[in-house]
């Protein structure tokens, strides 16, 4: 007779730990969320060799009683009420009653808790206990995690070289800083501190903690909400761009989470102002109704699904772009050439005496945290929250600029009472192009004219269904167009702001991006497309020697533009170099 088997708790562990637990920096991630979760202040990751040789976990949270202790690592154990908030928490946050149990079935698990009286100190190894006796009476707890992945060496294989654990540990407690701001959260590589936040309270504090000083100068508070949602939070000023995605960091109701919509909304606010293979520092909260939060599609990768995601985008599109708008400013030449980019480095500005033993299966704690913490709660950083100085974008259109000469060929050089300006030409009047042309095609006040030699023009069978499934969209903005034979069109109208003389090879160029774009044609994007497109191909190149008279109407142009500070691919326009920054470098002031 056959016969059906049970799968052994410890083995259903084993398989559960291979979804929960890939990283070292999953096992960090389910211990300093549950000392989240115990309501501490304080949170101390110690690791060696970037978690490979040890994690240990220090919180001064509530800890647990004897019962608690022993029953947290039994499967589906867990002490948190279900109510639909902690629903939300469980679903996006992984198998929470699951984690423990599964990283002890794969390690050397040492946890010391105590919750006010008796403390208990609980060993398992492979899941098997070892120890179960009585602990220090420190309240909160201490959770050490060894030999990870002994047991189950198929898994071992997968961990990364210790660096680059680290760098996922890293990226994980910082991005728990800045969605508690009020714990302080320190994290320790072989006793060198790696990050530690002061737990103060203040996110634009806690920026300046991970990110410095110069990214946190460069922050914009932004604020805005609607009837569903609520966001909060800062974003970067183009000055200090990322080469990847991994400073846009999202929570929803304060949990992190990953979600593309999201992300392409804030990419989207920055449109224009950054090139697109550059990034913003972005930190937002949104909160908004937990029913709004579709938490089942993918447990451990931190999306959800949004209700009104639209809704959701605009608002946070046309904060982010009138944000930038508004607090543009002139780069200044000496501060560029000063402040090295901030790119993502293990930040070690600042190391602190560790007195700490990594020793598991030893003696008794040697640790003693209280101490610890007391230590870092003293523990000065000696930088500032600088003040957030806003700066209205009126800063430029007030301002006369002089044209002095071209040089290179390519860069006018300008001058007025406050110093020396360097503009890039073709930039300059791409910007003044793409404005123009953008407005013009948003407005649709588009005077059509007769083309006075009707176009033709030849396509092939996709290009032509691609026009036609669009003809009425380019009616909109100016264009007739009718069908002419197999595969070909003409064009009897065109609107009155191509540029004269260079009709139909515009023309042509609307009518390739048309092609081109029809798989998801967004008139609002394509019309950026569009500026973009043809104020670049027709602005002034490089190497052209443009007149006096020219630069003098390229100036006071540009100063009245909306965003006279970077071209649409986001590259600047103008570079500034000030009275004082040459003094400087002449060394006519030393300080
Ligand atoms: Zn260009
Ligand atoms: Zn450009």
């Amino acid at each position: 007779m056959a016969s059906i088997k049970i799968m052994s708790d410890n083995l259903a562990n084993k398989i559960a730990a291979g979804e929960v637990v890939e990283k070292c920096s999953s096992v960090v991630k389910e211990l300093v969320e549950n000392s989240i979760d115990a309501g501490s202040n304080n949170i101390i990751v110690e690791l060696n060799d970037g978690g490979l040789g040890g994690i240990k976990v220090v919180d001064d949270g509530n800890g647990m009683n004897h019962d608690d202790a022993l029953l947290c690592f039994m499967r589906h154990a867990t002490s948190k009420l279900i109510n639909e908030d902690d629903l939300f928490f469980i679903n996006t946050l992984g198998f929470r009653g699951e984690a423990i149990p599964s990283i002890a079935s794969v390690s050397l698990f040492d946890l010391q808790t105590c919750s006010g009286d008796i403390g208990s100190h609980i060993v398992y190894r492979g899941g098997e206990l070892i120890t179960d006796e009585v602990g220090s009476s420190r309240k909160g707890t201490v959770i050490t995690v060894k030999n990870l992945f002994f047991n189950t060496p198929a898994r071992l294989k997968y961990l990364k070289s210790a660096t680059s654990e680290l760098r996922y540990i890293v990226e994980l407690i910082e991005k728990l800083a800045f969605a508690y701001p009020k714990i302080s959260f320190t994290l320790i590589n072989d006793e060198k501190t790696v990050v530690k936040t002061t737990g103060s309270g203040n996110l634009l504090k806690t920026i300046n903690e991970v990110y410095g000083a110069t990214v946190c100068k460069n922050m914009i508070e932004l604020k805005v909400s609607n009837d569903d949602f609520e966001v909060s939070g800062y974003i970067c000023k183009p000055e200090v761009l990322k080469s990847n995605k991994n400073h846009m960091i999202t929570f929803v109701n304060n949990r992190l989470v990953k979600n593309y919509d999201i992300f392409k909304a804030i990419n989207d606010g920055y449109y224009t102002y950054k090139p697109d293979i550059k990034y913003p520092i972005v930190i937002l909260n949104i909160d908004m109704d937990p029913t709004l939060v579709d938490v089942n599609i993918h447990p451990t990768k931190q999306d959800v699904k949004i209700g009104k995601i639209n809704e959701l985008q605009d608002l946070i599109r046309t904060k982010i772009d009138k944000l930038l708008k508004d607090n543009l400013l002139i780069n200044s030449a000496v501060k560029n050439l000063i402040e090295e980019d901030p790119t993502f480095t293990v930040n070690l500005n600042y190391e602190m005496p560790v007195n700490t033993d990594f020793v598991i299966n030893e003696e008794p704690e040697t640790f003693n945290q209280e101490e610890a913490v007391n230590d870092q709660l003293t523990f000065d950083l000696g930088v500032d929250v600088p003040e957030q100085e806003t700066v209205i974008n009126e800063e430029l259109k007030s301002l006369k600029l002089y044209p002095v000469g071209l040089c290179l060929g390519t860069y006018i050089i300008a001058e007025n009472e406050e110093g020396i300006y360097l503009l890039d030409q073709h930039a300059v009047q791409e910007r003044i192009n793409y404005e123009r042309y953008f407005k013009a095609l948003k407005e649709h006040q588009n005077f059509k004219i007769s083309s006075m030699f009707p176009i033709t023009i030849e396509l092939n069978k996709t290009e032509f269904l691609a026009i036609m499934e669009n003809i009425d969209y380019l009616k909109e903005i100016g264009f007739t167009i009718e069908e002419f034979g197999i595969n070909t069109i003409i064009v009897k109208e065109h609107p009155t702001w191509l540029k004269e003389g260079y009709e139909e090879e515009q023309i042509r160029m609307i009518l390739d991006l048309v092609a081109v774009q029809m798989k998801e044609f967004d008139p609002i994007k394509f019309n950026e497309h569009i500026a973009i497109t043809l104020a670049c191909k027709t602005s002034i190149k490089a190497n052209y020697h443009i007149s006096h008279e020219e630069m003098e109407e390229l100036l006071d142009e540009l100063v009245q533009c909306e965003n006279p500070y970077n071209c649409p691919h986001g590259r600047p326009t103008i570079i500034k170099f000030t009275q004082y920054d040459l003094e400087k470098m002449f060394k006519r002031v030393m300080n």
